[in-house]
């Protein structure tokens, strides 16, 4: 089955019972057992629940791995996913990566025991040399937010082969349809599928899909123990936005080339950071990895007196954080979703002042061009 046709018949799709073609959404939580420990796979809904097994057979399906968990957000899978670790680990993880990970990271799991390196893992020499004995496993997000940055996911899994660790990815910037990297030899993938797998600023839910059979029991473990799991309205509503999946993706990215070469050759516009642009450093690698370079976009207008008169001038695209919903957004990553790194070090990262960033949406393409270029004057 290719990956189109996946994202309509894969996972468990529609209810045998009826003949419906959408998946029922089961709101129930404890299930009626024949005798003691004989039912139908389903005991209570913490541990399983038919509507979200359905999603999480999708993702899994999806992403090629063994199994799939659905979370009540991207946070709630992340945390689940540390959660295999114990008091002592460390992991090396992309230097930026997600707000919400590196505040997870330094500000609550450190207190249990959880140590973490930031590193730019564009560079996978910097991986290699951050491992320590006591490292068990690499996460790695590509591309980064904000500055689009790629890291090549063959190369990291050789590293965590070598050394015995796990390779973790996020995969919420490109999704199954562009990028797979169980294919590429990660371990773990996990989704904020808050942003393109919902797709319509409807849904806050996280994703996880694990390789193995001893991953899932562990993950499974993690998840029925822990307890933050995806209702299923949620599930419904989520597996309701991945069937157009493919489409959408594929109009982001036809949106978003267009507007990077527009930004590109803009005067007031000093650097653009887009993987499809064949200047983009990683441009090559991101050609062999995945399949699309996405929606996503940062561009460099020099202050952020130049950002901030941008951003109050557009009109079709909306102020806000999340990205991957039908509706074009924009945000000032320095002021906004990086605000709680210190200048210093988000000047040394890339993220300045004047960059904007686009979550390029679904609207007629010739609006977004008219609309930055008033906004740009
Ligand atoms: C939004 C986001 C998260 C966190 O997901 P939530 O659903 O908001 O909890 C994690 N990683 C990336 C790359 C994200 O964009």
């Amino acid at each position: 089955m290719r990956r189109k046709t996946m994202l309509i018949h894969g996972g468990i799709p529609g209810d045998p019972h009826t003949g419906a073609v959408s998946v029922p959404i089961y709101q129930v939580s404890t299930y009626k057992q024949e005798e003691v420990g004989k039912h139908k796979g389903f005991e209570y809904s913490r541990t399983g629940n038919p509507t979200r097994a359905a999603l999480e057979k999708l993702i899994a399906d999806l992403e090629g791995g063994e199994a799939g968990f659905a979370f009540a957000s991207g946070m709630a899978a992340i945390t689940a996913v540390m959660m295999l670790f114990q008091s002592g680990d460390h992991l090396v993880l992309t230097d930026d990566v997600y707000g919400g990970t590196y505040r997870v990271m330094t500000n609550v799991l450190n207190r249990f025991g959880l140590e973490a390196t930031f590193v730019d893992t564009s560079d996978v020499a910097n991986i290699e040399a951050h491992i320590r004995p006591n490292t068990k496993a690499i996460y790695i997000e590509t591309p980064t937010n904000p500055l689009l940055k790629i890291t090549d996911l063959q190369a990291a899994a050789a590293i965590a082969r070598a050394h015995g660790l796990l390779l973790i990815v996020d995969n919420t910037f490109s999704t199954p349809y562009f990028q797979t990297p169980l294919e590429l030899g990660a371990d773990i993938v996990i989704h904020s599928a808050t942003k393109y797998l919902g797709g319509h600023s409807d849904v806050v839910a996280g994703l996880a899909v694990v390789r193995t059979p001893e991953l899932a029991e562990r993950l499974h473990y993690v998840q029925n123990s822990t307890g933050g799991v995806l209702g299923p309205q949620d599930s419904w509503l989520l597996m309701r936005g991945m069937k157009t999946l493919a489409v959408r993706m594929e109009e982001h990215e036809e949106n978003a080339r267009q507007i990077a070469v527009f930004l590109a050759e803009h005067k007031a516009v000093k650097r653009v950071h887009y993987p499809g642009l064949p200047d983009h450093p990683n441009h090559e690698l991101a050609k062999k990895q995945m399949r699309g370079f996405g929606g996503m976009i940062s561009f460099d207008v020099g202050s952020l007196e130049r950002a901030e008169k941008v951003l109050s001038r557009v009109r079709y695209f909306t102020l806000a954080e999340s990205l991957g919903a039908v509706e074009s957004l924009i945000s000032l990553p320095g002021k906004m979703t990086h605000a709680s790194i210190p200048k210093e070090r988000r000047e040394q990262l890339g993220i300045t002042d004047g960059l904007i960033r686009l979550s390029v949406g679904l609207e007629d393409v010739n609006d977004l061009l008219d609309d930055l270029a008033k906004a740009l004057g």
